[in-house]
């Protein structure tokens, strides 16, 4: 075995570690890598049972008033700071410790009810919503779900109440998208009381206003000469502690401390570890389940104030004697901004309800939410800021702040390409392992063997020729759902399709993975918008009413998905790639 696939055996080796540890459950995405509708996982939609809905309907009527009465995002910007007093507004409404439960001080609100809160941020300043993500929905997630009862005691309440704040320290220079190759060290004191860290992060949101950090470093494995990633709780008053640079001058959401800080000799007591020694890569991933959630819920929120602005400048600005709306290129854009919000508040409020119903394994649907809503987002941005032509590049109005503002998603909390990557190859590992199963046995046939392939061959032939069923309960989509079925089953003959012909190669092809995770994305998407105007179309028929406008879009947006999904499946075959790798590499090699 030569050194790089010496290399490539180990890393291969490491993921299995960190990602299928334990019994495999058939979650949503992997059933649909698998030629399976998993769906007791996404119908019926999810609703919020009615007590809280009462409860989330008075939060949010009084977060509304707090943000209208105190919320400046313009000022936001042009500060480059959040107002004490805002965030001690919510503090007060509760937005600080929303999901924390109400024995250590917080609202004890379920994630789907959270996500609506965070949408409502969302909506109006990005720097807010940054700003409560990385202190709730990052920085003080790994005590909230590793913490002792002790460590939780200690903490929580200060944190829950915003009296005190969190952070989540993962990245380092060279610990960005390679977020494994953590190089902090803390290597433990000889009376095994405490832990020194040293070494430095970077791009840090809240870093300097924290008074708990998050932070992950890498521990010898005892026995060993091995190293892993743990969880450590940090504070900023431990000698050593060191804020290199409080406010990194950015280019949005110029509200949040983004920091950099170096940790030297820090001393941190074994009291601190949140979670496993050893096992803070996994703590991290975990813990990014929930932001990549959140992520999407301030998406949603700032897609639907992008349809606002589109849909109030279109019908009051005009231009050869008309509206803007009326003209066509116009109503296009308005219409995909609709589509594309509906879907994301869709696939949001889906992925909270996985969290909030325990279900085991949802790292494939948080990491499709937050590709998919950042990705439509920075479209929808681009369209309204088209609708809005030069106004939108002057700064009266907020549309070049959005801009701005937006731009961080795609990079944030795992960069898209990396998250593209990962959605394919964790979903085709299924699949995957079948064919591996059967090729063993024809390499080298035995009677154990044979048995297990030809349940794998079983379960590939079947995928191949099943159409999975997609139960809705209204007539009017059972010809959405006969398609979606039909493009669930197209998508897992191409998985098996490329993953033949490919082998093994297949993971380094990431113009082949792109395709194959849009179309998961895509086809995520569209069962989470299907079962949602099935939801509502039966929710309005037992109350009498009719269909809301916001249908027209939903229907748009399952229409535009599906030829998406197509388009996606026919570029496996009908692609440019090898002309596209070849012009790269001569850039590349000059
Ligand atoms: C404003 C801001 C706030 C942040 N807040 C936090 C925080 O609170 N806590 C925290 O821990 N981190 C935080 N980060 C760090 C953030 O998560 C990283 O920037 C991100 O993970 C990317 O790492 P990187 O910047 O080192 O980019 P790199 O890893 O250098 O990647 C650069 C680009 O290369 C491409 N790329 C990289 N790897 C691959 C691959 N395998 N395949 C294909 N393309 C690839 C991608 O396009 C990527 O955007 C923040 C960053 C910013 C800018």
């Amino acid at each position: 075995m030569n050194k790089l696939d010496a290399e490539r055996q180990k890393e291969i080796q490491q993921a299995e570690e960190l990602l299928f540890a334990g019994p495999q459950a058939l979650g949503f995405a992997k059933g649909l890598f698998q030629g399976h509708f998993v769906s007791d996982w996404v119908m019926p939609y999810p609703r919020i049972p009615a007590a809280q809905q009462t409860e989330l309907d008075d939060t949010l009527s009084e977060l509304r008033k707090f943000l209208d009465e105190h919320l400046d995002p313009a000022e936001i910007d042009r500060q480059a700071d959040i107002p004490r007093s805002v965030i001690d507004g919510l503090g007060r409404v509760g937005v600080l410790g929303m999901t924390a439960p109400k024995d250590y001080g917080g609202r004890g609100f379920s994630q789907m009810a959270n996500c609506k809160v965070l949408e409502e941020i969302g909506r109006r300043c990005a720097s807010t919503s940054v700003f409560v993500n990385a202190h709730h929905s990052i920085g003080i997630r790994a005590l909230l779900l590793f913490g002792t009862h002790e460590q939780k005691q200690r903490w929580l309440p200060k944190l829950s109440s915003g009296e005190q704040l969190g952070s989540f320290a993962l990245t380092e220079k060279e610990a960005g998208s390679d977020a494994a190759n953590v190089q902090m060290q803390a290597r433990p004191s000889e009376d095994g009381s405490h832990f020194i860290l040293n070494g430095e992060k970077r791009y840090i949101t809240n870093a300097a206003i924290a008074h708990e950090l998050t932070v992950m470093a890498r521990t010898p494995v005892p026995g060993s000469d091995k190293t892993a990633i743990t969880a450590f709780l940090v504070t900023p008053d431990m000698p050593g502690f060191e804020m290199l640079e409080a406010r990194m001058p950015k280019m949005g959401i110029r509200g949040t401390a983004t920091g950099r800080f170096a940790l030297r000799d820090v001393k941190v007591p074994k009291e601190n570890i949140l979670g496993p020694p050893g096992k803070g890569l996994k703590v991290a991933l975990t813990v990014l389940d929930f932001g990549r959630t959140t992520f999407g819920a301030c998406c949603t929120g700032a897609a639907k104030t992008c349809l606002e602005l589109a849909v109030q400048h279109a019908n009051t600005r005009k231009q050869f004697n008309k509206t803007l709306g009326n003209f066509e290129l116009v109503k296009k854009k308005i219409a995909r901004i609709a589509a594309d919000a509906y879907a994301m508040e869709s696939m949001t409020t889906v992925t909270a309800s996985f969290i909030d119903r325990g279900l085991e394994d949802y790292m494939l649907e948080t990491a499709m939410l937050k590709v998919f809503t950042t990705e439509r987002l920075w479209e929808c941005i681009n369209d309204v800021f088209q609708i809005h032509g030069g106004a939108a590049y002057m700064t009266d109005l907020p549309l070049e702040r959005m801009m701005r503002d937006a731009r961080i998603n795609q990079i944030g909390e795992g960069a898209n390409e990396v998250l593209t990557s990962f959605i394919a190859l964790v979903g085709m590992r299924g699949p995957g392992m079948e064919f591996k199963e059967i090729y063993d046995t024809m390499m080298k046939p035995s009677r154990e063997r044979m048995s297990k392939a030809w349940a794998a061959g079983k379960s590939r032939l079947g995928a191949t020729i099943r159409v999975p069923d997609v139960p809705v309960q209204s007539e009017q989509l059972r010809g959405h759902a006969r398609q979606l079925g039909h493009l669930i089953r197209r998508f897992n003959f191409a998985v098996n399709r490329a993953l033949i012909t490919y082998r093994e190669p297949i993971l380094d092809m990431q113009l082949v993975q792109e395709r194959i995770a849009n179309a998961a994305m895509d086809l995520f998407a569209s069962t989470c918008v299907l079962s949602r105007l099935d939801g509502e179309i039966q929710f309005a028929r037992r109350n009498g009413e009719t269909a809301s406008p916001n249908h027209s879009a939903a229907h748009l947006f399952l229409r535009q998905s599906f030829r998406r999904i197509r388009g996606f499946l026919a570029g496996l075959t009908d692609n440019d790639d090898k002309a596209v790798i070849t012009a790269a590499n001569g850039c590349l090699a000059r």
